[in-house]
């Protein structure tokens, strides 16, 4: 009863501060269509700022509907296969954890990386959907978390892992007791690589942000491998989130590689 009532604490508090959310750091997002002065629209989950609407909400965000290559996507739709050498330097380190809005968020110091073909894409941050964007046969799971990286250039690499309901993640908690009932910033130590399966095998396409603007141009990595998260861990992250998956979009013909078994 407790965890009921700081959640819907937290969802009255949160709600003022949606509109000036934005998901990832500016300096990622400077190919993107420029801002009114007012800031980004608002957008949400729901009814008419829902994902079915965010291209109505701003011309900023007209690539929510106009893309081609949306994401998330069904993991199912495979065409390819092959393996895919992305390598992942992650350190464990100091974070700020902010609750922006649309979902809670750790953002990194500079010094982590993962590379993909000689190709170097900095660790900015890392967030949580619930329940997961990214499907397998329709499915969702019950908790996806992004990793977003970005070039100097502004380029994104986005690695995706799903969440099963299975033991306790400990860096999962350590996001949820230092945010507490606050929406941030909060620093504290974490370890990305408690995030991460053992094996790194991972889908990979070329797709979207999935918030506005809905920006194309990102690597997805998807890994094959979960990891697990306990059903109270599920619970407790889902009361502060709500619901903040985006459907899946069309594959369109896409290429979607998933690695070789
Ligand atoms: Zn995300």
């Amino acid at each position: 009863m407790k965890r009921e009532i700081t959640a819907i604490l937290l969802s009255s508090m949160f709600a003022v501060s949606a509109c000036s959310a934005i998901g990832i750091p500016s300096r990622t997002t400077q190919h993107a269509p420029s801002k009114s002065s007012h800031g980004a629209a608002h957008w949400s989950y729901q009814d008419e700022d829902g994902p079915a609407h965010w291209a109505t909400l701003s011309a900023d965000y007209h690539m929510c509907a106009a893309g081609a290559m949306q994401s998330p996507i069904d993991l199912a739709g495979v065409n390819a296969s092959g393996d895919v050498s992305l390598k992942l330097d992650y350190t464990p380190g100091d974070v700020s954890i902010v609750y922006n809005g649309h979902t809670v968020q750790a953002n990194f110091e500079p010094g982590r990386a993962a590379a993909i073909d000689h190709r170097n894409f900095e660790l900015l941050q890392l967030h949580f959907h619930t329940p997961s964007e990214h499907v397998k046969s329709a499915k969702p799971f019950p908790i996806e978390v992004h990793f977003v990286h970005a070039t100097g250039a502004g380029e994104l690499l986005v690695l995706g892992v799903l969440f099963v309901e299975g033991e306790a993640n400990a860096e999962l908690t350590t996001i949820l007791d230092a945010l507490g009932t606050r929406h941030g910033p909060v620093k504290t130590t974490l370890d990305p690589n408690g995030l991460l399966p053992h094996d790194l095998s991972v889908f990979r396409y070329m797709g979207s942000l999935t918030t506005p603007p809905c920006s194309e141009g990102v690597n997805w990595h998807v890994a094959k491998s979960h990891i697990s998260a306990s059903a109270e861990q599920i619970v407790q992250l889902h009361q502060v989130l709500g619901e903040n998956a985006r459907p899946v979009q069309p594959h369109n013909n896409r290429l979607l590689l998933a690695p070789v078994d």
